[in-house]
Formats: structure tokens, sequence, C-alpha cells
């Protein structure tokens, strides 16, 4: 009987200790569902991750629902691309969320973007750069496909969620070190796969494919929006086709929250192939990772 009593106690302290470890998971709220993917690819299960944004949205611009603010008033960590990517639509919800562990110069605000080298940085002032209509004067904020950009991600990912939750050290440790294996893996199967679009010229909606074009050897002949987050003009337009067809660009590359109509007239005119690409975890069903993604848009390049 007393055994049988010291047995059922030691099943109860377990179970309320188990039920406190799950309680005293790391909350983190990513900005988009690739970061959200990586948090959980590093934080494995000591972290309990929501993105404030759905893979089939514009990151650029996010509805600011009531229901994030709550997410960000509870979070222990808030993940984000940064170079003013979601400056219209997270600085007044993290604003609302009153929420000091995640303000700026706290462990808990993690500007995903500190961990890389930015390109595309303007020498000119920001302000200036805004006014003249350019929604990116920090830089090109769309750098998180590149396997060299998730690893410095990921690794800074690592650093954070240790410092926030010292317990974990070994379980984020493992899982880095986890990721880091098989991204090494896959960015030489990718690299591969992608060999043969070396050189090819592209024209893109947006200036978001920059990394990938730099990564993959591809060429950037011109944007169908004549700044980035400037509406395409009929001028520019014909201008840009005129371009592509002196050029010889084979593909025009479009995210699908951007107007389809104007990108298949882009690429019919200038003779290159439309291709429909994904560039974020949750763009389509299928994706469900950061390699997913990868996978995603090397298909989807290639043309398969
Ligand atoms: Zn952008």
């Amino acid at each position: 009987m007393r055994s049988l009593i010291r047995t059922i106690v030691i099943a109860a302290v377990a179970l309320v200790a188990v039920g406190a470890r799950a309680e005293a998971k790391l909350r983190v709220v990513a900005s988009i569902e690739v970061l959200a993917d990586l948090s959980r690819q590093v934080g494995g299960d000591r972290v309990d991750v929501t993105s404030l944004s759905r893979g089939t949205q514009d990151p650029h611009f996010v509805d600011a629902k009531p229901s994030l603010v709550l997410a960000l008033n509870r979070a222990d960590a808030l993940v984000y691309v940064g170079l003013d990517l979601e400056i219209g639509w997270l600085p007044p919800l993290v604003q609302q969320a009153r929420n000091a562990r995640i303000q700026r110069g706290q462990p808990g605000n993690i500007d995903a973007s500190s961990s890389i080298r930015p390109e595309d940085v303007p020498n000119v002032p920001s302000d200036q750069m805004r006014a003249m209509g350019d929604i990116h004067p920090l830089g090109n904020p769309h750098y998180w496909i590149p396997p060299k950009n998730a690893r410095a991600i990921a690794r800074l990912l690592a650093e954070r969620f240790t410092a926030l939750d010292p317990g974990g050290a070994a379980t984020y440790k493992a899982e880095l070190a986890r990721f880091e294996g098989r991204l090494a893996a896959k960015e030489k199967e990718w690299e591969a796969a992608a060999a043969p679009l070396k050189g090819t010229r592209i024209v893109t909606y947006h200036k978001s494919w920059s990394y990938v074009a730099h990564w993959l050897g591809m060429e950037e002949i011109g944007y169908i929006e004549p700044k980035p987050g400037i509406p395409p003009t009929a001028n520019h337009t014909a201008q840009l086709v005129e371009l592509m067809k002196k050029n010889g660009v084979r593909l025009v590359i479009v995210e699908s929250f951007y107007p389809s109509t104007m990108a298949k007239f882009v690429a019919e005119n200038g003779k290159a192939r439309l291709v429909a690409a994904p560039a974020n975890v949750g763009a389509t069903p299928a994706i469900k990772t950061y390699f997913d993604l990868v996978d995603a848009v090397i298909a989807a390049l290639k043309g398969g």
C-alpha cells in the first residue's frame, strides 16, 4: 500500500512537472511564416510559435487585427524581418501590445536583418529615399531565401532563445546543429539543381528576388514596379518590354499577391515565361517549412 501511494505521489509530481514545463515554453511571435518556421526549427519543443501573417499575404501590408495585439502582449520574443519591411503595420501593433519584453533594445526584440548583410543599401538618407517613393530606404528586406541568410537567422535565433531561456541552451544548440546539417546538404542539392539557371536574365514584379538572383547567378534586368512599392505605369511597362526583348529576358517572376494581369502582359509581350514563385512558407498549402519553400522556388524557376 505504501509503495502504491509512493508511486501515485511520484506520478503526480511528474505530471505537475510536465505541466509546468509546458507552460514555461518560450512564446515566440514572428511577423511572417518563414521566420515562424525557422523559430520552430531552432526552438524545438521549448518554444510555442505563432505568426502574425499568412504566407499568402503581402508582408508589406498586413491587417492589424486585435488578435495580433493579444499575441504580442503575451510574447516573450518578437522575430521580424526588419529593414522596414513591416513598417506599415508592425510598429503600431507592438505599441498597442504594451509588452516591455519585445521593445527595441530588449533581448526579446529579434530583428532578423541584424544577422545578415543587407543589399541595395542606398547612399542617400532614408527620408530622402522615402520621399522619392521607395518603400525600402534602409536596404532590401527580401533576404530570407538564400541558405547563407537562413543560416545566419537560425544562429541569431539560437543565441537569443538561449539568452531568454538559459535552461534550454542544450536544446537550442542541438536543434541548431540539426538544422545546419540539413541545410548544408540541401544547399548542395539546390545549387546543383539550379546550375542551369546561371546567367538567366530575369524581370521581377517587386525588387524581392535580388538575393535569390545573386545566390543562383541570375541577372536582374528590370522590375514591373518603377520603384519598390510604386505601381506600374503604361510608360514604364512599355520601356520594360523593349528592354526585355533587347536583353533576351527569359523569366518574369511574380509573387501571387501582386496583380497577375500586369505580369502576364509583360511576360507575353517581352517573350518571357511567367513564373508564379512562392516567397514565403504558407504561400501554398504544400510549403510548410523553409526547406519546402526553397525546393518550391527552384522548381518554379526551372519550370517544374
Ligand atoms: Zn519589398
